[in-house]
């Protein structure tokens, strides 16, 4: 089996993080039954999924137009 460590986030999401592939997995390349070794806690983070994707840096530079158009 191959050690894996679980990672918890604030949002209560799990993610597994291989630490050490097993002889098994080295010889077949298959992926075993995971065994857990560690736990970590990151209570400061989110997970990928839910992470909020920052605003690309260049928004503020798009200047909209305060005076509406009229419909002619
Ligand atoms: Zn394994
Ligand atoms: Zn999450």
């Amino acid at each position: 089996m191959c050690d894996y460590t679980q990672v918890e986030y604030c949002c209560q999401h799990f993610r597994f993080v291989v630490q050490r592939w097993c002889s098994v997995y080295e010889r077949t390349n298959k992926v075993c039954a995971p065994n857990v070794t560690h736990l970590e806690v990151r209570h400061d983070e989110l997970c990928s999924d839910c992470r909020p994707r920052s605003p690309p840096a260049w928004e503020h530079m798009i200047r909209r137009s305060k005076r509406a158009t009229p419909y002619i």
